[in-house]
């Protein structure tokens, strides 16, 4: 197994990416917060088949985090990250400090209006700001020729679609479906946080998206009948606190009366400390379908 390049700055790495585009290869970029796990690996798979060196970005984005959320406590292990990164056959690891990203005197952000009105938009204001303007700085230091995402985070790939269509970037946008437990759970780093207790209990996210989306399927198209039923499920059940449950435009992420075209239908619920999201696209014209395109 070849070692892993570690880049710290973004000086070295505009050097090696320049580098790999003058010896004609295809640079793809998987950009996480680390804490890699399974889902992380199958972006980093699928970005491989198209591209010829694989990147994988480490940061915990302090400018997509609000005042009162994790940043201090998100899960991190560099070595590990490294090893996984590793045994995915990735060439590099571009791993700046929150100072060589945001020195001081910074003063540039990106806003992405209208997409980033509702759910995790409306429940964490600031946050996808904070996701554009990573991404952006990402791209300009990677220059990646195709970047990848997961469609776990899909208000985030719809935000990252637009601002590379808005900004007229020169990189590809992919997205993979999203990598699940056994049970259904969508692998995430933010797992961890769980105990025991709610690591059970939260099996009951992906099973109330999974009955909402079998009434879209069997013909409702009140997005009110669909919301209220995927509501009821789930705050009936234990140690749940909902942030929010809905059926949405899968483009615009808008709420809809009547539902029609693709459809998201997307969770956020808080077990203890710990804030999860998952989704489904449902095809109300056919069966369900994961990816965006
Ligand atoms: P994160 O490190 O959580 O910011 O995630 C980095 C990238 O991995 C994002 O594009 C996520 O959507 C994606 N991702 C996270 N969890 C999963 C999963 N379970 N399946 C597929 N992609 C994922």
């Amino acid at each position: 197994m070849k070692a892993v390049r570690v880049v710290r700055n973004v000086r070295d790495m505009h050097r090696v990416a320049d580098r790999m585009r003058m010896d004609g290869l295809r640079i793809g970029l998987v950009p996480t917060m680390g804490y890699l796990h399974e889902g992380h690996a199958s972006l980093m798979r699928q970005i491989g088949r198209v591209t010829d060196r694989t990147v994988v970005s480490v940061f915990v984005n302090p400018a997509q985090f609000g005042p009162d959320e994790d940043f201090k406590t998100y899960p991190r292990d560099f070595e590990r990250d490294l090893a996984m990164v590793r045994s995915e056959g990735g060439a590099l690891v571009y791993a700046p400090s929150a100072a060589e990203m945001y020195p001081d005197g910074y003063a540039t952000y990106l806003e992405v209006e209208r997409l980033a009105d509702h759910l995790c938009g409306a429940s964490r204001p600031g946050h996808f700001r904070g996701v554009a303007t990573v991404v952006t700085k990402l791209f300009s230091a990677v220059k990646p020729h195709a970047a990848i995402f997961g469609q776990k985070d899909a208000q985030q790939a719809g935000v990252v679609r637009r601002t590379v269509t808005d900004l007229n970037l020169d990189v590809e946008i992919m997205v993979a479906p999203t990598v699940r437990e056994a049970d259904g759970l969508a692998k995430s780093s933010r797992n961890r946080y769980l105990t025991p207790r709610q690591r059970r209990r939260a099996a009951v996210l992906f099973r109330v998206l999974q009955e909402g989306r079998d009434l879209v399927l069997a013909g409702e198209r009140r997005a009110s009948v669909v919301i209220d039923a995927m509501c009821r499920r789930v705050s009936g059940s234990p140690g749940v606190e909902v942030d929010y449950v809905t059926a949405v435009d899968a483009e615009a992420f808008r709420p809809v009366e009547e539902l029609g075209g693709r459809v998201l239908l997307a969770a956020a619920v808080r077990f203890g400390e710990s804030r999860l999201i998952d989704n489904i696209v449902v095809e109300t014209e056919r069966r369900a379908v994961q990816e965006i395109r």
